[in-house]
């Protein structure tokens, strides 16, 4: 599998060096393709919901999009609880087709009450193989074994890190003009 853009690793407000290191190498081997991080972005006040206590995903969206320093796919990433409309909260937001996308990172230490570093680790790792999927044009899949599977729950615990998405999906990415 070789990815043709680039991919900016952008962390919105403060994130730890290590867990964009790690996903860095990942995906520059899955994805077969160049993969930088970016200087911290600035997380403005102004997307703080005092009410809920949460940050508004989609704004973060907004502020990669108009983030014009890089090409490629941007995939920013924020240490912050967030949410959408209609939802108590996210763990990633994409544009299907889109280039920039946000992964939210503290549900994804506590789910399950599990709070092992590798674990965490390959869970923000699949989030954004997830994401990045809906970016290159993936809807979700019927397969419990593939990242695109709809399972947020599970955490995608089945998925082999080496081949993460099934047959069906990749086959899709490699059709897919502005891909493989
Ligand atoms: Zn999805
Ligand atoms: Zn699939």
């Amino acid at each position: 599998m070789k990815l043709k853009e680039s991919i900016s690793l952008i962390p919105v407000g403060p994130v730890e060096q290590t867990i964009l290191e790690y996903i860095q190498q990942k995906l520059s081997t899955i994805l077969n393709t160049e993969v930088f991080i970016r200087p911290m972005h600035i997380l403005p006040s102004g997307i703080f919901d005092t009410r809920r206590n949460q940050y508004d995903i989609r704004a973060v969206l907004k502020l990669l999009h108009d983030f014009e320093d890089t090409s490629g796919y941007k995939i920013g990433y924020i240490n912050e609880d967030c949410y959408e409309d209609g939802s108590e909260y996210v763990l990633g937001e994409s544009v299907l087709k889109g280039e920039e996308l946000v992964i939210a990172l503290p549900r994804l230490n506590l789910i399950d009450g599990n709070t092992d570093r590798t674990i965490f680790l390959n869970r923000v790792l699949k989030e954004t193989l997830h994401e990045l999927g809906h970016s290159l044009g993936l809807l979700h899949c019927p397969h419990g074994y593939c990242v695109m599977h709809n399972s947020a729950t599970l955490h995608r615990k089945e998925v082999d890190l080496a081949n993460p998405y099934c047959g069906r999906c990749e086959e899709l990415l490699i059709q897919s003009d502005s891909t493989f």
